[in-house]
Formats: C-alpha cells, sequence, structure tokens
C-alpha cells in the first residue's frame, strides 16, 4: 500500500509518498509559496530534483499538482491506500491517532481557537485531500496527542478554574509525534520493553521542546497552551515573567499583535544576539568572538539544564537524555553546553563521542555514566507513515 503523508501549512503543502509496511520514501517535496505569483513545487526521488513553477491559487490546486507529479513518476493514483494528515492541535480531544470522519473534523475546527494559525490549514488539507481523492481514508496525527497522558498537577496552570473548564486555557505539549518517536527507538536502543522506559527528551529545533517520560508516556513538557512557553527557541522567548506581556502593553504602549510578534518572531536566539535565529550561525558568531551570540547560547543551554535538572526530580530514576531535531541531532555544542556541570546528577558526556556526531544514532554518555544520554534523529512524518498505515489496513 502506498501512504501519502501531508502536512499543510498556511502557504504550503508538504509532503512524502511511503510505501507500506516496507517504510520506503519514494516521492518527497513540498508546494511553497500557496496564493502568491512565485508559487513552485518541489519534487524529489530516485533520480528526480526538480523545482517547478506552478500556478498554485490555493491548497486544492497544491494538492492537485501534487498528485500530478506523482502520476508523472510513475505512481497511479489508484494505488493510493490512504493519506496521513499532521494536526497541530487535538485539545482534549485526541490523546491517539485517529481515521478522519465529520466528528473529528468538527473536533479539529473547535481546538482552531488554540492553534488559529496551525489548525485552519491542517483541516484545510483534510478538506482538499477528501474532495480529490474520494473514498481514500484519511487520518489525523496530533502533536499534542502523546501529551494527553500527563497528570493535571502538569497541565494545569494556577489560574481561576473557569479559564480552564469554560475556555480549555490549560498545558497541552507539541511535538508529541518526535517525543513518540524518539522514545520508541530510546527504547530499543537501551534493550527495554516502551513501558518501562524513563527518559527527558530533548526536541531542539527551531521550535523546542522537553518532555519527561515515564514507562513510555509524556508526564510533563515544556511547552503549554502554546509552543511559546518553556525553552529559549530560535524566535521565541519560552518562560518569561508574565507580568512582562502586561509592561509592554501598559507601559510601552504596544498592541496585543505587536506583543505577540515580538514573544513569538523576534525573541529567543534572534533578539539576545541580534544576528540570527539559526543555532549554526549563532554558533559561528560565538566561535568567532562574537559576545552577544555567546550570552544567546549560554542562555539557551542553562535553561536547558534547568529542565533537565526538574525532569530528573519529576522522573526520580532516568534510563537517558534524548537529543534529537536540527540543534539535538546536529549540534555538539548545544549538547554539551547544556550537559555541563550535571556529572553530580548522573548525566556525565563522552567528549570525546559527542564531538563532532550528527545526524546519526548514538550513545554519547561516559561509560561510567549513571544515565544514557542518546542522539536519534527524528522521523515524525515515519510516526505518521506506520499510524495510517495501521488504521487504514485495520
Ligand atoms: P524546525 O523546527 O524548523 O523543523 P529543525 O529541526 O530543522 O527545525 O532545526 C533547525 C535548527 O537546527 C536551526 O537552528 C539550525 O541552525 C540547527 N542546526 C542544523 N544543523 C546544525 C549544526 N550542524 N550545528 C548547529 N545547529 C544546527
Amino acid at each position: 500500500m502506498r501512504v501519502l503523508v501531508l502536512n499543510s501549512g498556511s502557504s504550503s503543502i508538504k509532503f512524502q509518498l511511503y510505501r507500506m509496511p516496507e517504510e520506503v520514501v519514494e516521492v518527497r517535496g513540498m508546494v511553497e509559496r500557496i496564493g502568491e505569483p512565485d508559487a513552485s513545487l518541489r519534487v524529489r526521488a530516485e533520480g528526480v530534483d526538480e523545482r517547478l513553477k506552478r500556478l498554485v491559487p490555493d491548497h486544492a490546486a497544491g494538492l492537485h499538482h501534487v498528485l500530478e507529479a506523482l502520476a508523472r513518476l510513475g505512481v497511479p493514483l489508484d494505488t493510493l491506500g490512504a493519506v496521513g494528515h499532521r494536526v497541530v492541535h487535538g485539545g482534549e480531544d485526541f490523546a491517539h491517532t485517529v481515521l478522519i470522519d465529520e466528528a473529528v473534523e468538527a473536533a479539529v475546527e473547535r481546538n482552531s481557537a488554540l492553534a488559529p494559525l496551525h489548525n485552519p490549514p491542517n483541516l484545510l488539507g483534510i478538506r482538499v485531500a477528501r474532495e480529490v481523492l474520494p473514498g481514500v481514508p484519511q487520518v489525523a496525527v496530533f502533536d499534542t496527542a502523546f501529551h494527553q497522558t500527563m497528570p493535571e498537577a502538569a497541565w494545569r496552570y494556577a489560574l481561576p478554574e473557569a479559564l480552564y473548564t469554560e475556555h480549555g486555557v490549560r498545558r497541552y505539549g507539541f511535538h508529541g509525534t518526535s517525543h513518540r518517536y524518539v522514545t520508541e527507538r530510546a527504547a530499543a536502543m537501551l534493550g527495554l520493553a516502551v513501558d518501562q522506559v524513563n527518559l527527558i527528551t530533548c526536541h531542539l529545533g527551531n521550535g523546542a521542546s522537553v518532555a519527561a517520560v515515564r514507562g513510555g508516556r509524556s508526564v510533563d513538557t515544556t511547552m503549554g497552551l502554546t509552543p511559546l512557553e518553556g525553552l529559549v527557541m530560535g524566535t521565541r522567548s519560552g518562560d518569561l515573567d508574565p507580568a512582562i506581556p502586561l509592561f509592554l502593553q501598559s507601559t510601552l504602549g504596544m498592541s496585543a499583535a505587536q506583543v505577540d510578534k515580538l514573544l513569538n518572531k523576534e525573541s529567543g536566539l534572534l533578539g539576545l544576539s541580534g544576528l540570527s535565529n539559526d543555532a549554526r550561525a549563532v554558533e559561528e558568531a560565538a566561535a568567532a568572538g562574537h559576545e552577544r551570540a555567546r550570552l544567546a547560547l549560554e542562555v539557551q543551554a542553562y535553561r536547558l539544564r534547568k529542565v533537565i535538572g526538574a525532569y530528573t526530580a519529576v522522573l526520580g530514576q532516568v534510563h537517558a537524555v534524548v537529543f534529537t531535531a536540527g540543534i539535538g541531532e546536529n549540534s555538539d555544542v548545544a549538547r554539551a553546553m547544556a550537559m555541563e556541570g550535571l556529572q553530580p546528577m548522573g548525566y556525565w558526556l563522552d567528549e570525546a563521542k559527542n564531538a563532532g556526531l550528527r545526524g546519526r544514532e548514538a550513545d554519547i554518555a561516559h561509560l561510567d555514566s549513571l544515565s544514557r544520554i542518546l542522539v536519534i534523529p527524528t522521523d515524525e512524518e515515519l510516526v505518521i507513515a506506520r499510524d495510517t498505515y495501521e488504521l487504514a489496513a485495520g
């Protein structure tokens, strides 16, 4: 069976075509700048890498171009067994991957209030795929689902109850598909059953979050109602005194939209360094003596280290700390800075194993470290393909 994995954003559709259950990616690519004059289609397959200018007024046209490209590459549409969609916010409605029906679509729509930038394009992708591929099972995989196992003490904000009961203001967490993938891989690397493994999983990309995983289930995570909470990220501030947004509005006269932009788009590594949101660029500048770049990395690492300490307290026993996503998989500097000084807590990074390690699975802990320290490249699309195949194949 072939499974098409779709990640529909506001102006893009990323896609992967999997042959399942062999887990082979046959084609991958992306429709970019939907609705703009310079829209394009990128398609990669064995021996193929093309970027084509296309007229893409909307998502429906985008998906048509994807299917046309697949047909051109010799993939008949009738071999498409299922479509798997990434959906950002499932709220409290979804703790697992589900087959999409009208009730699921309605719930995704309801949860749009919690993710106004993400859920509407995800839903649009679902509706367009249903129209273009009638009769093909559609599956939704939620970024929030893995964290639905958090205990209430971890997901409640200390706010008046009605904000939760009437408006859903609570911590949800994101990157769940990635935390789940590395949890399963880590268990395999450690030779433990998934339901026996305790982990601190650090997803460090442009967006970043840590999860505390007990017995293979998420019991805490650093992102909250939105992906703004928690770690210092590329352009997001992460945790700060909740009075700061009030200060920005009442004292500096900023609007709610300006505050939102400042905290989500102009802060984090970019705001601190004044240079870039890109960790690699900031690392290079820091190595060349740029003082603010050095400070940005230090703040980022310090905050991550504090979370590792906090989640060690949450879990008691930790089998491994796991690093994943762009920074976690590739930056030996970020890993070393985060783990610095944690030896008394049982985390002893082996400098030689860490140095230069990029993009492959490895244990970078010293042999005498009490807990393992693992690097695991994440693969959210594979999780979506597997879940989709499982549900579609019954
Ligand atoms: P996204 O959240 O956009 O999916 P990624 O997981 O791709 O992000 O991570 C992007 C981040 O990873 C960027 O900050 C990038 O600089 C960083 N990164 C990628 N390769 C390296 C590297 N070799 N060294 C340091 N940082 C890296």
